[in-house]
């Protein structure tokens, strides 16, 4: 085992504020690039070592335009040798837009009297919820507002809820969550619920920018959010996911404060958290945000790259925030997660085109509007492999991104065939015949390629998934 979660003790230091804006603009004004740093830095990685603050500084501060490209195929490279193609799907649920704070770039925000509040009632939980199902999704992250309504137990019974919901052979087999932080009690409860990932975003690690976009209400709090993850530990939620929203202050700052956050999960719990996200700010409900630290797509593509070399054991996620260009091409950098099929609106998956996005009724606008068919169909024509495995989470493999990243062999034991398994129920139960055939097309040239470790064994489980049998996995 890699690491003990059941036995890690938190030490002393985890729930200290451990963000010092001087040092992170200090580690920024000392770096200074050179082609024989970058060079040596992204070697540095490429042999799969974690980048310290000094180093992922003079990777962002790099402006050559050739040393730029060499960071991009750094992290190709990186993201090829390790992970290989495979895409982990999932799609976002809005459980509920009640909101007490006061955050200027969401649509949600209390101040904000155009948006249309609405609760998802159980009846309403489970349409959305087999709608989802009958495209083929097994992966839901939740999302809710921050209000006394979505109490930890509240989160706990609606997780819940969505476990027992069935649709022919569709079922969700992960539930992650994204939502307020809690105390070390609340997140016990949700623990309980059997989620995966739990998601809080620090928006900005920048305090006094923090304070300046959160006007009102608990969320006001730095610290409080900064040390939230550390409490989910200490409720044994080991699966955490940080975030950056990037758009509120210098991305070369944010970029630097999450390789922050990231050394302190690895120093006090020994493992870094299990996902990091980068969204960029989309237009809003009365948006309210000065337009001067938004980031070019340059310099999102930059920042992707980096965080790549930087942490390369960690998931990567990007979301339907962003075009469909800039998803494919930042794809190849080292995104390891991206959603499908997204309707972010309110009873949105059941009630609304999403060609048809009313900005009164969701939290911000989405740019990438292909169903998950078509996010397929494409992943499969540009070679990668789509996933819906959730096998680790299981299996209680918690840690798997570490896993696959540091075991010898773990991506072939585990990782493929488990992704080719999982799209082949894709393809037996959603897909149309022209998806299907080059999906299968796709499994049959990994087998003879020899991707897979258990070729044997991988046949037969494939077998019993064409007879109907169902959730085979290593
Ligand atoms: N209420 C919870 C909280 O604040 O942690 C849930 C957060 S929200 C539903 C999920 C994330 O969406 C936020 O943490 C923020 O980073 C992001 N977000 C909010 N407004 C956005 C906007 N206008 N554009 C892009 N992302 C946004
Ligand atoms: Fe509420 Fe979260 Fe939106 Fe802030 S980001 S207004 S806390 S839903």
């Amino acid at each position: 085992m890699i690491y003990n979660t059941q036995t890690y003790k938190i030490k002393d230091e985890a729930m200290k504020p451990f963000i010092d804006s001087k040092e992170i603009h200090n580690f920024l004004e000392n770096a200074k690039p050179t082609k024989k740093k970058v060079r040596e830095i992204i070697a540095k990685s490429l042999n799969k070592n974690r980048l310290s603050l000094a180093e992922t500084a003079i990777l962002i501060k790099t402006k050559e335009p050739e040393l730029i490209e060499e960071i991009k195929q750094g992290a190709k490279t990186l993201k090829n040798n390790v992970y290989g193609d495979r895409i982990v799907l999932f799609a976002p649920l809005y459980i509920g837009n009640l909101c007490t704070n006061n955050c200027q770039y969401c649509g949600f925000r209390i101040s904000n009297k155009k948006q249309q509040r609405k609760t998802l009632n159980r009846e309403e939980i489970h349409k959305e919820v087999k709608m989802l199902q009958d495209t083929g999704h097994k992966r839901l992250i939740l999302v809710y507002g921050e209000h006394p309504r979505y109490s930890p137990k509240y989160i706990a019974e609606t997780v819940k809820e969505v476990y027992k919901i069935k649709s022919g052979n569709g079922e969700i087999r992960r539930v992650n969550i994204n939502a307020a932080p809690q105390t070390i009690e609340g997140f016990k409860i949700i623990k309980k619920s059997g989620i995966g990932t739990y998601q809080v975003f620090q928006e900005t690690y920048h305090p006094e920018t923090y304070l300046k976009v959160h006007k009102s209400g608990s969320k006001r709090n730095f610290n409080n959010r900064l040390t939230s993850l550390d409490r989910a530990q200490e409720a044994l939620i080991d699966d955490v996911g940080i975030g950056v929203l990037f758009g509120l202050y210098d991305w070369k700052y944010e970029v630097l404060a999450l390789i922050r956050h990231v050394n302190h999960f690895e120093k006090v719990y020994n493992v870094g958290p299990h996902t990091i996200s980068f969204p960029r700010i989309q237009n809003a409900s009365s948006l309210d945000i000065d337009e001067k630290y938004f980031v070019s797509d340059e310099n999102f593509v930059k920042l992707v790259a980096i965080l790549r070399l930087a942490v390369p054991y960690t998931g990567l996620i990007l979301t339907a925030r962003e075009p469909e260009k800039i998803r494919d091409e930042v794809l190849t950098y080292g995104v390891s997660q991206i959603d499908g099929g997204t309707n972010i609106q309110m009873s949105g998956y059941s009630k609304n085109n999403i060609n048809n996005q009313n900005l009164d009724k969701e939290q911000f606008k989405i740019s990438d509007t292909r169903s998950l068919e078509e996010i397929i169909s494409e992943l499969i024509d540009t070679d990668y492999l789509p996933s819906f495995c959730t096998a680790c989470y299981r299996l209680g493999r918690t840690g798997e991104h570490f896993m696959e990243f540091s075991v010898p062999g773990f991506i072939k034991r585990y990782c493929e065939p488990n992704a080719m398994l999982t799209l082949a129920e894709y393809l037996e139960d959603y897909a149309n015949d022209k998806i299907k055939e080059k999906g299968y097309k796709l499994i049959y040239k990994k087998i003879e390629t020899g991707t897979i470790k258990n070729k044997s064994m991988f046949i037969k489980k494939l077998k019993k998934i064409k007879n109907g049998e169902r959730d085979l996995y290593f």
